[in-house]
């Protein structure tokens, strides 16, 4: 009996120390969640972007910056609690606005860092409309908004070490935007995967994007064997996010070949084609373009 009580006090405080480390981003914020020592994310809801904190010993690190002036404030707030070092550098997983809006909270003094392409591109997509539209929903969070484009452009690979840590900048081609990054920690077996694979979503797959590129990315991304994965959207987790995207791939263009085996237009197999197994996914508008896509691939164009 008196073996059993002390086991119970055990499991007991035991719970409580676990439950305890995962405190401070409870403190943070609702969204917060602790990845690892050092290491947050604010993952609000699928539909907006997350945004990573990765602290240093010679300060601070950001994944993204965020759609809604109001979420990279409660970032910038959270940093604030966490340390009182500065934030050094912003490394964007894309250039979208969803994922670059809050730009103008950090930096300076952060310095801004994209794959090849992402300044062209946020110039491309920038809109005084949407820039109106963002003050009128958010007067106060989007006071001093501006468009901040990359202060540094790297193209394929670039390697950060701040403090004691080292970021590994890959650029993914082809999978989403004009510039997707997916950055590896090493040593922590953390990586944050951009917009290569999002979760129970469709993504949407711009005429540039490839399934077969986006196939390999998932693989060259699984190959690093981390232990978490932050995807661009949806709740952090492991590289089931990968193997579940990879399934809903191969699966599409394995309907879709054989519909063009069968002599079937691309108009017609968007009529037809089902996915019922995806049934629970979201952004389902985005189907066609999915078709499309593989469509490319089994054409070979
Ligand atoms: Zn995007």
């Amino acid at each position: 009996m008196k073996q059993i009580l002390q086991t119970t006090i055990f499991l007991f405080v035991a719970s409580l120390l676990i439950f305890a480390s995962y405190l401070p981003a409870q403190d943070l914020g609702p969204h917060f969640k602790k990845i690892k020592e050092g290491i947050f994310v604010h993952a609000a809801n699928p539909l907006i972007s997350n945004i990573g904190i990765i602290l240093t010993q010679e300060g601070v690190v950001l994944i993204d910056s965020g759609l809604n002036p109001p979420d990279s404030h409660a970032v910038m707030k959270a940093v604030k609690q966490l340390t009182s070092q500065p934030i050094r550098l912003l490394i964007n997983t894309e250039p979208h606005n969803d994922h670059t809006t809050g730009h103008f909270v950090f930096s300076p003094p952060a310095i801004i860092i994209g794959a090849q392409g992402a300044t062209e591109s946020m110039k491309k997509i920038y809109d005084l409309k949407r820039v109106e539209q963002l003050s009128a929903k958010f007067p106060e969070a989007s006071q001093g908004y501006r468009l901040i484009t990359p202060h540094v452009e790297y193209k394929d690979k670039m390697t950060l070490r701040l403090g004691e840590r080292t970021f590994e900048l890959m650029h993914l081609k082809d999978v989403h935007s004009e510039s997707d990054t997916a950055i590896w920690l090493p040593k922590e077996r953390v990586l944050f995967s951009a917009a290569a694979a999002i979760v129970k979503s469709y993504n949407n797959l711009r005429p540039f994007v490839s399934i077969p590129a986006i196939l390999s990315a998932l693989k060259m991304m699984k190959s690093l064997n981390p232990e978490v994965v932050v995807p661009g959207h949806g709740p952090p987790g492991t590289t089931k996010i990968f193997d579940d995207t990879e399934r809903f791939y191969t699966l599409l263009l394995e309907r879709v070949e054989r519909m063009v085996r069968e002599g079937k237009s691309l108009d017609q197999i968007k009529q037809e084609l089902k996915m019922p197994e995806y049934d629970d996914w979201g952004r389902k508008e985005r189907f066609p373009n999915n078709i499309e896509a593989a469509y490319r691939a089994v054409k070979g164009n």
